[in-house]
């Protein structure tokens, strides 16, 4: 039967367990093991049941049981040390709050935009891996104290479920999420009321939303909703599921999160005094239409400063922080210009912001570019005066992919800088490694994140061999688990199912490879050569197990092939105790998967990684890397710390260069990973790969972490961003001056030239040691000396008169002439040897540009 209504009766708790209702409304839980623990004493057999949900776990304890907790002294004690232990951890001074005590500037607040977060495995609002990021940068962050406020869409339907038919082939169900039954309140008027924001649409009534507050320790995240009474069935969908269906319904999706999110923000601040953000990060081009309502507020908005948009743009770009983290052209969001004029014309979604600006922002205005369409990516580097990709790699891929916005410029300074991801370590370590580090005497909260992971050197081989042995075998049981309920549900009887108890052995090699079955990501490159897989699975004296997971993308039937591929092998009863493909990926099963592996393996086609952060939750949790150099493994990876599986880069036929690299992955497994881990002393240790073990874990211990990779955001791009940002917006002052300069050095451009440079000081034979002296003699039309940089370029120059290993000196002036024209002097002592060239150039100079080629302007001889 179905219900016509349904609802959550939310619990009344007695007096003395009211903490528990504090400890269940703030997602820390979420990554502290301590308070898990109380919820588990709550009543264990819930706890597993509701999926280790608090708020499951109290909507569906009785009233017997608490009353029975509020007598129990002992449990009311460990509660108070809970709760005592949260309050200290929303209140106290963490690493931003010293920073600043110590004099050093950062901004008041950040608001943090992002299409998903993958949090906790009760609030399943991801699809993979940016989700996932976005959650761990929200946990870090409450974790150093950072002021972030995230923001995002509440979707009705959460996270597919994935199940395998009797075939193999991935279905897929759709949990409905019930509100009442998360973790997350609703925002209020100080009179009670719900607080909406609404979007003007082009084909009916506005579109309202009603908005979220998730509490994920110190951070508020804003989820805005539109399923609510008074908007029309077909808005009302419009938050029905992640990246749901036609374009359309994509752009009002990304129409809520920008726009709408930006007035989600706004209302917040007011009703709850929040210092309002003075930087903004759009994660991944979806949220980028944030930049285009804060242009309406600037330029049109009632009770706002009436700027130029112009003006407007400036500000908002130097208040704004775009991060990529698409490596393939095909993977950019874009919309048809047409759609995107239709819901941003006159009484659209920001009326008074001109259309035509608003499209040039997202026009691909050059070479090979497509003018029908609106590309969100393109408008976050023009919203954005600060633009990162997310490991070094791709920060390079990103620079040559966009270059055709800064065309003037070498790739190496087109201004996309690169920070890369990182993992929350609370959230994916294993409790016994954290325990293990911390019986050395470190310390789990330190800021000195060196220090907590150089003690991992200090464990004996013996104790750090048993807890990975203690991780693997609870992968093991896990994996028979959810392989028996699988195989129940592909139908088979559980007379059949005698097999799956001895799947998998404790004592085996184990090999993770988890990840979405996109197909750069070559789910099935493993299985190339079948019969090299089965000895290497069988082998007598070191054999290797596989534990697989991934999920297809619903409407992929390539992706969806691939599963099904590598389902029908591991169906083979003659290797299916040693592979095995676990349904379901998600974040409850990936938490005891990586501390349960001893390699974890990548073998995506390069460079589509943009990052990856598997691996990094596999490294902390003591697992070895056996990766293709790509993503964040081409930058840390060091020879000792895991492998590297050597690439067929530049063999066009794909089909070869899968075979190539699947027998490097073979060969290395067979002659380096296994060998190792079975060649262990009397003890039964195997010493050299816990020397591999320590090393991963102290060397990339302190890299991998989300801690670390918030700390670079906010000294590399968030603290210049709230600087600049103050400076313009203070008066606006700042801004109007800006605007105009730009104007004026663009419509003066094409007087600027290079006429004439000389050099001297280097004769016939020139010497390391040697001084060269530079004249240039530029031309400026009507902008002065001050105005530009001038600057000598030197390096060392290829055969075909290309200077590569740049760098650069700026040149001064020294004379100006009639006609604005001027001479720039500067001397360079040469200091390498080998071909050498130079040039000179000219480019746009202001302190308030944050990189030279900001204007995509230069002037060269
Ligand atoms: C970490 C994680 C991802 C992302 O991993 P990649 O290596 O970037 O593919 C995806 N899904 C889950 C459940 C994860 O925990």
């Amino acid at each position: 039967m179905r219900a016509i209504r349904r609802f959550t009766v939310r619990p009344v708790l007695p007096p003395p367990l009211a903490a528990l209702g504090d400890l269940a409304g703030n997602l820390r839980w979420s990554w502290h093991p301590e308070t898990q623990d109380v919820f588990a004493d709550v009543d264990a057999e819930l706890w597993e049941s509701t999926g280790r949900d608090p708020v499951g776990l109290l909507g569906a304890v009785g009233r017997q049981r608490l009353e029975q907790l509020a007598g129990d002294e002992a449990f009311l004690a460990r509660l108070r040390a809970a709760h005592a232990d949260l309050e200290r951890y929303l209140t106290g001074d963490r690493w931003y709050q010293r920073r600043r005590a110590a004099g050093v500037d950062g901004p008041e607040a950040i608001a943090y935009f992002s299409p998903e977060f993958g949090i906790t495995a009760v609030l399943p609002q991801y699809s993979g891996g940016l989700g996932i990021l976005a959650g761990d940068h929200l946990k870090a962050a409450s974790d150093l104290g950072v002021p972030i406020v995230g923001v995002g869409l509440l979707y009705r339907h959460g996270y597919f479920k994935q199940s395998l038919s009797r075939e193999g082939w991935q279905q897929e169900t759709y949990p409905v999420l019930d509100p009442d039954g998360l973790p997350i309140s609703l925002l209020r008027e100080p009179n009670g009321e719900r607080a909406t924001i609404s979007i003007a649409l082009p084909d009916g009534p506005e579109l309202l939303a009603r908005i979220w507050v998730v509490s994920v320790g110190r951070v508020p995240l804003l989820m805005l909703d539109t399923d609510i009474e008074g908007n029309p069935d077909h808005y009302r969908d419009v938050t029905d599921r992640l990246y749901g269906g036609t374009s359309e319904h994509r752009l009002r999706q990304e129409l809520l999160l920008g726009v709408g999110g930006v007035r989600a923000l706004r209302v917040y601040t007011r009703i709850t005094g929040h210092p309002a953000p003075e930087v903004f990060h759009t994660n991944e081009g979806h949220a980028g239409f944030l930049g285009v309502e804060r242009i309406r507020e600037l330029t049109v908005a009632e009770g706002g400063p009436r700027l130029d948009f112009d003006t407007a743009l400036e500000v908002g770009r130097a208040s704004t922080v775009f991060t990529t983290h698409t490596p393939v052209p095909a993977g950019i969001d874009r919309f048809p210009r047409t759609l995107v004029e239709q819901y941003f014309s006159d009484a659209g979604a920001t009326p008074g912001v001109p259309v035509d600006r608003l499209l040039a922002l997202g026009a691909e205005d050059y070479d090979g570019g497509d003018p029908g369409v609106f590309n969100m990516a393109v408008m976050g580097f023009r919203l954005a005066q600060r633009a990162n990709g997310v490991s070094r790699l791709h920060g390079h891929v990103s620079r040559g992919m966009f270059s055709g916005l800064w065309p003037a410029f070498d790739e190496a300074e087109v201004p996309i800088t690169s920070i890369t991801n990182g993992v929350h370590a609370p959230t994916w370590v294993g409790r016994e490694v954290i325990a293990l580090a911390a019986s050395q005497g470190a310390d789990p909260d330190s800021d000195d994140t060196d220090a907590f992971w150089a003690a991992a050197d200090k464990v004996p081989g013996s104790e750090m061999w048993a807890v990975k042995r203690q991780l693997r075998e609870r992968l093991v049981q896990e994996a028979r688990r959810r392989l028996a309920r699988s195989w129940e549900k592909r139908g088979s009887a559980r007379a059949e199912l005698g097999w799956i108890e001895s799947a998998l052995d404790p004592d085996v090699l184990t090999i993770g490879f988890a990840r979405r079955a996109a197909s750069y990501k070559r789910l099935t490159l493993m299985m190339r050569d079948p019969e090299r897989l089965k000895s290497l699975l069988l082998h007598p004296e070191r054999p290797v197990q596989l534990v697989i997971a991934g999920k297809a993308h619903p409407a992929d039937d390539g992706g969806k092939k691939l599963i099904q591929d590598i389902v029908r092998l591991s169906d083979d009863p003659a290797i299916r105790h040693r592979i095995v493909f676990l349904p379901n990926y998600d974040i409850a099963m990936a938490q005891p998967l990586y501390p349960g592996c001893d390699v974890w393996l990548n073998n995506p086609l390069r460079p589509y990684e943009a990052c990856g952060t598997s691996g990094m939750k596999a490294a902390l949790n003591g697992g070895l890397n056996l990766s293709v150099l790509d993503g964040w493994w081409d930058e840390w990876y060091d020879g000792d710390n895991g492998w590297a599986i050597p690439t067929a880069d530049g063999v066009e036929d794909v089909d070869h260069r899968d075979d190539l690299e699947a027998a490097a992955l073979y060969d290395l497994i067979e002659n380096e990973v296994a060998p190792r881990f079975y060649d262990v002393d009397a003890d039964g240790v195997p010493t050299r790969w816990i020397e591999m073990v320590r090393h991963t874990l102290k060397s990339l211990g302190p890299k991998v972490l989300a801690t670390r990779m918030v700390s670079d955001y906010v000294r590399q791009l968030y603290t210049p961003a709230a600087t600049t940002g103050r400076r313009l917006n203070s008066d606006y002052a700042g801004a109007v001056e800006l605007a105009a300069w730009k104007r004026r050095v663009r419509a003066g451009w094409p007087g600027v030239r290079v006429e004439h440079v000389e050099s001297s000081g280097v004769g016939d034979a020139p010497e390391v040691g040697d001084t060269m002296s530079v004249r240039a003699f530029v031309a400026l039309g009507d902008l002065t000396p001050g105005e530009v940089d001038v600057q000598l370029v030197h390096g060392r120059s290829t055969g075909e008169d290309d200077l590569v290993d740049t760098a650069l000196e700026s040149l001064h002036p020294v004379e100006s002439y009639e006609g604005g024209r001027h001479r720039f002097d500067g001397d360079l002592v040469l200091d390498r040897s080998g071909s050498f060239g130079y040039t000179v150039r000219v480019v746009p100079r202001n302190d308030l540009l944050a990189t030279p080629a900001e204007l995509g302007i230069v002037a060269l001889p």
